[in-house]
């Protein structure tokens, strides 16, 4: 098995975890980052998933490289929290635009490869916070809800062309972006979690390389949590 493997954000933090699970099991990996370069081993492409030609251009390289995406996980995401009442118009639009809008420009382009072809696994990253809510959240937690709609919708539009389309989860997973998080926040969000700890990357990726898997291929249409019982299956 040596697939096209496309990771939008692979560049750093759960998506490099994610393309490093798929280039270990043997798969061709391609991942996106806005110029940081890619990490050794792995086929870098620039890409800001808020600009349509750039999401094109990057498809098309990849193409060129290593064959048509059969395997996409749209990952890369932002965050941008405040309260409700102070929250700019630009700052839930830019969210959504990265995170739900971003992963939409990424399915839609990788898809025509995948119908051609009659195969393809996506799988996009949401949070448990999609369907649990945060505080000071409202942009991201729209955002990554919004996944779920997203995932359920092209399962259901290309199943029948052995495409499956899955939503994985997480809870709060040490990386970059949760090392923003105070002190307090941090002790605050451990007390609620059954697992009493954050995940690590590579918790994460495990799961989205057995839904990307052979065995996975019945599985459409799910939300899988991997949040150490935060959100209790949800
Ligand atoms: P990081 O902040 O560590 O990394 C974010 C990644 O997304 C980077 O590769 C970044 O690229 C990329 N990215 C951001 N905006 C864009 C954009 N407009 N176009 C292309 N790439 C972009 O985040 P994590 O690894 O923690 O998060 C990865 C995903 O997992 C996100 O979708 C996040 O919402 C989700 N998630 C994370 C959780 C956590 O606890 N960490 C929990 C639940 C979900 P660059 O290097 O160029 O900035």
């Amino acid at each position: 098995m040596s697939r096209s493997v496309l990771v939008t954000g692979g560049n750093r933090g759960i998506g490099l975890a994610i393309a490093k699970a798929f280039a270990a099991q043997g798969d061709k990996v391609a991942v996106t980052h806005r110029g940081s370069g890619a990490p050794e081993g792995l086929f870098g492409v620039k890409c800001d998933v808020t600009n349509g030609e750039e999401v094109d251009a990057a498809l098309a390289e990849v193409e060129a490289h290593q064959g048509p995406v059969e395997v996409l996980v749209a990952n890369a995401g932002i965050t941008d929290d405040t309260l409700l009442l102070r929250m700019s118009d630009d700052q839930f639009t830019n969210v959504v635009d990265a995170n739900l809008t971003g992963a939409f420009r990424v399915v839609k382009r990788a898809s025509k490869g995948m119908l051609r072809n009659r195969y393809g696994r996506i799988v996009l990253i949401s949070s448990v916070v999609g369907l649990y809510g945060g505080a000071g959240q409202v942009n991201y937690a729209a955002s990554k809800a919004g996944l779920v709609g997203m995932a359920r919708s092209i399962a259901r539009e290309l199943g029948s062309r052995n495409i499956t389309a899955n939503v994985v989860a997480p809870g709060f997973v040490t990386t970059d972006m949760t090392d923003k998080l105070t002190d307090d926040r941090k002790k605050q969000i451990l007390g609620q979690v059954p697992a009493g700890r954050f995940a690590s990357v590579d918790e994460v990726a495990a799961v989205v390389a057995f839904l990307a898997s052979d065995a996975a291929g019945y599985i459409t249409g799910a939300v899988v949590p991997v949040d150490g019982g935060l959100g209790m299956g949800h």
